[in-house]
């Protein structure tokens, strides 16, 4: 695959800001995970962060509940992601956390995006990363195969930054796609699951609101008589920490490619009609929700899919449905398959018993064709199908602490990530506690 924008010839006189063993470039939940992981090995960890705090998706794409990847005893994603519920739950007010007591294992899904933020800095500053926000990745110098810097722009121009090993946690794959890596897009039309704007609502009278069910029923009626025309066949929706406030992630915007520019700008402005369209509905149809306010709004439209690379390892729904397991698996997951119609209405799920799981292999995070860099992010080597199961945020926190876990050991041991036994990652991850 060609890269994917015009080619520059740099003068040697962009400064470089930083020299590192290991580049995390990207704080969602995977590069959380990485840096984190990472640094608890004592190699030096930089994360570059193109926005103003840590969370991506979690917290820029208003996204919550964190969807269940547990047993029925136990949660699937450990250590960092556990540590960051949390410390998350440190932050709740006394009355939060006396109606939600913390339990590592319990499944209580509440996340709010403002207090995500708070909970990752800090872990990510304990464990000794340097972060460095408002750095937008646009571009990779290489050599001899390697990846030697990686150049941001900044309020201060052009800048780049050194590493020995450099993670890809941009959700989109936009390190692995500048460095050349072969990458694939959405399913075999190239479409990829829709995007969703998604916000919150509250002032919502508690005792006077319907059941989820009840507000489908109030919605189907209302489409029928042609009263709201959204794509989604039915809201999807969630309940918050307050029994005043709900979260919808019910927009649909099909067909727009997530690493195009002009695409990704439009899809906003497609998303947000929808916000204003379910808002109206909701005040004027739905009972309790007469005084209902937009509570938070994402600031960035939340994007499910769009590139996935090829790696060394390339894993399929296969795996799902024979519950596959490997002696090189870094992360379990039995989130079900769940692709929401990539041109329209309707979503696909399909669902494992709860004692069950399937394996992520350590080689579906090594490109196949970059010698130095790992994915630490949704962005792995999984066909449409499997991603859609696996992309969910406990699950990326895993891939990114094995991400971050096979950078150290690379730059311990001196050798590129293709060359690591996946084995002795998931030994080192099981050390750190990890659910293997
Ligand atoms: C609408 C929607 C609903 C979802 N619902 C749920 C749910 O209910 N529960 C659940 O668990 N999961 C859910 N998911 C899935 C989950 O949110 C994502 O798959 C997950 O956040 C992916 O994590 P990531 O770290 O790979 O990417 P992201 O969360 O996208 O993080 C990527 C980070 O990289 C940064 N970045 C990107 N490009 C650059 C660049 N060029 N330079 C510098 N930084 C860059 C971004 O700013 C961001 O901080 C949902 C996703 C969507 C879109």
């Amino acid at each position: 695959m060609m890269k994917n924008q015009i080619s520059y010839t740099f003068q040697n006189n962009i400064p470089i800001i930083a020299e590192t063993d290991v580049l995390v470039v990207g704080g969602g939940p995977g590069g959380f995970g990485a840096g984190v992981m990472a640094a608890k090995q004592g190699v030096k960890v930089v994360l570059a962060e193109r926005y103003g705090a840590p969370g991506g998706m979690a917290t820029f794409g208003e996204v919550t509940p964190f969807m269940p990847n547990h047993t029925e005893k136990q949660s699937m994603d450990k250590p960092v992601f556990t540590a960051w519920r949390k410390r998350m739950w440190e932050y709740f007010s006394s009355q939060e956390k006396e109606e939600h007591p913390f339990n590592s294992e319990e499944l209580a899904p509440y996340l709010s995006k403002d207090i995500a933020i708070l909970a990752m800095e800090d872990l990510l500053l304990e464990a000794g990363v340097k972060i460095f926000y408002h750095h937008t990745l646009f571009d990779v110098k290489k050599e001899n195969g390697k990846i030697t810097e990686a150049i941001f722009h900044s309020k201060s121009g052009l800048c780049a930054i050194r590493a020995k090993i450099f993670i890809d946690a941009t959700g989109d794959g936009d390190l692995a796609a500048l460095a050349g890596c072969e990458v694939e897009t959405g399913n075999d039309e190239g479409l990829c699951q829709p995007m969703t704007t998604c916000f919150k609502i509250d002032h919502i009278d508690p005792a006077g609101k319907p059941s989820w069910e009840g507000i489908n029923a109030i919605y189907k009626k209302c489409k029928e008589e042609g009263k709201i025309d959204c794509l989604r066949q039915s809201i999807l929706g969630f309940n918050t920490l307050h029994n005043d406030s709900l979260h919808f992630n019910t927009t649909r915007v099909v067909k727009k490619n997530a690493t195009d520019g002009v695409e990704l700008s439009e899809a906003e402005i497609e998303g947000r009609k929808e916000v204003r369209k379910f808002i109206a509905f909701l005040r004027e149809n739905v009972p309790g929700f007469e005084n209902a306010r937009l509570q938070s709004l994402a600031h960035h439209i939340g994007v499910r899919e769009s590139r996935r690379i090829r790696g060394i390892v390339y894993q399929t729904s296969e795996d799902f449905f024979n519950r596959a397991k490997y002696d090189d698996g870094i992360a379990r997951i039995n989130y079900p398959i769940d692709i929401h119609n990539p041109a329209g209405g309707g979503t696909v799920m399909k669902y494992m018993e709860r004692s069950q799981w399937y394996e992520i292999r350590y080689g579906t995070l090594v490109p196949l064709k970059s010698e130095n860099l790992l994915m630490g992010c949704r962005a792995i080597s999984l066909d449409h199908a499997l991603h859609s199961s696996a992309r969910i945020m406990p699950a990326v926190c895993s891939f990114g602490q094995a991400a971050g876990m096979a950078a150290a050991m690379c730059v311990k041991e001196n050798v590129v990530p293709a060359s690591l036994d996946g084995k002795k990652v998931r030994e080192a991850l099981k050390n750190e506690g990890a659910f293997l």
